[in-house]
């Protein structure tokens, strides 16, 4: 339970943790794809749900489910609801894909419609328009800081099914209004889902605004360390979490193991004393770009001139690590800077100890036509940004260096 902890950093640290047998002090990594029956009456009591217990790691094992127990406490912790601690509950998957794949598809039927902001990250994007389309799960994609626009979609079109949000959002940081998504969700009887990736729960809980599910790639701030690739769906409808999210996961098999388990456990130990870092540094380089003379243009919803500065403000505890910005020189400018990088690294990816820096057009978005990433706010000269815990004099020496 996460409401006994005074501090989310106590939180993280001892919330899900159950002694092992053994007397091990961490939560070993169980190497063994399936559990033991004292009788066959006992296996039997197991299936049927009499007796709690393990029964085959797809479905579940005591090192995947302390991260899914740490998960659920921090998503959840401090919020209260009639009078009582909310209460969520946590699956891992092999991936974030995965965890939005168990989504979808234990939410939607054929004919619902997904609502979304057009700001999202690209597989998601792609998942929807190459997968979900085909099975007639269509979405709209509109901007959905425009509420009145919101309101009129959902009015409009019953067959909507879930608004879909990602805030702060890829690659532009623009931010969405979780509570009055999740207001106007409500009286519309729609339900909501938010990647948290970017934020992290120590800095933003979607629950807190009403938001039905929650997903993350564990690969990035929640692992900390660039170990393991992970996703988790959240959701605070633990009926239906034990139910068909639960049933979901099992059949597509998108599964966690122990080891990567055991490495996101260990990672997320550290998640507030980290974050802390990366926010003050993250503040600090946005301010040295931000008046830099080669630099068009800086989006970083911690600036005050980012459009979204006040929502981000609202339902988060800082701006966050992240951040995007575009080097006047265009694409040979974006190109030059990256390869003149000493300490920081040259990588797709974010979340991980060391500044991590990318070139959307000459990398991730290459294959993207010109005028298709250009509306989606990706220009020639646009460098993503996840900033590390080194040392700040260090990266800006960098950043100056690469820029001079
Ligand atoms: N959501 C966001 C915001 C991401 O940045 C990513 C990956 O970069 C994903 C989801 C997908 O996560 P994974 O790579 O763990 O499948």
């Amino acid at each position: 339970m996460s409401h006994n902890y005074k501090g989310f950093g106590s939180l993280v640290i001892h919330a899900g943790h159950v002694q092992d047998p053994m007397y091990a002090h961490l939560t070993p990594i169980y190497a063994s794809s399936t559990y033991v029956y004292d009788e066959a009456e006992q296996g039997s009591r197991r299936f049927s749900g009499e007796e709690k217990g393990y029964i085959y790691s797809r479905w579940g094992n005591p090192t995947m489910s302390e991260a899914e127990a740490k998960i659920a406490a921090m998503e959840t912790f401090g919020i209260e609801e009639n009078g009582k601690p909310l209460e969520a509950m946590a699956i891992l998957h092999a991936s974030g894909m995965a965890a939005i794949s168990s989504l979808f598809i234990a939410t939607l039927k054929k004919g619902d419609k997904i609502l979304t902001h057009y700001s999202l990250y690209s597989g998601t994007q792609d998942y929807m328009r190459s997968l979900l389309d085909p099975l007639e799960l269509e979405h709209i994609i509109v901007d959905l800081r425009d509420l009145e626009l919101a309101e009129k979609c959902l009015k409009e079109d019953p067959a909507i099914r879930m608004i879909y949000l990602e805030t702060p959002a890829n690659p532009t940081l623009q931010c969405v209004d979780l509570k009055s998504l999740s207001d106007l969700a409500k009286k519309y009887g729609k339900i909501t889902a938010c990647d948290n990736t970017f934020a992290t729960p120590y800095l933003q809980q979607p629950f807190r605004q009403g938001i039905d599910f929650v997903i993350h790639s564990t690969t990035k701030f929640l692992n900390g360390h660039g170990t393991a690739i992970g996703g988790v769906l959240v959701g605070r409808d633990i009926e239906f979490m034990k139910t068909r999210a639960t049933k979901t996961h099992r059949l597509l098999g998108g599964n966690s193991n122990p080891f990567d388990a055991f490495l996101l456990v260990n990672g997320m130990k550290t998640l507030e004393v980290r974050m802390q870092r990366h926010c003050e540094n993250a503040m600090q380089v946005a301010n040295f770009l931000n008046t830099h003379s080669a630099i068009a243009k800086v989006n970083y919803n911690g600036l005050p001139q980012h459009p979204d500065h006040a929502v981000s403000n609202k339902q988060m505890k800082h701006p966050g690590a992240m951040m995007s910005f575009e080097l006047k020189g265009g694409f040979e400018a974006g190109v030059k800077f990256m390869n003149k990088l000493q300490l920081c690294t040259r990588t797709v990816s974010l979340g991980t100890c060391d500044t991590l820096l990318s070139h959307p057009a000459s990398m991730s978005h290459s294959s993207v036509p010109r005028e298709n990433r250009l509306a989606y706010g990706i220009t020639d000269g646009l460098i993503r940004l996840s900033v590390g815990m080194e040392n700040i004099e260090d990266i800006l020496e960098d950043f100056s260096q690469a820029l001079g």
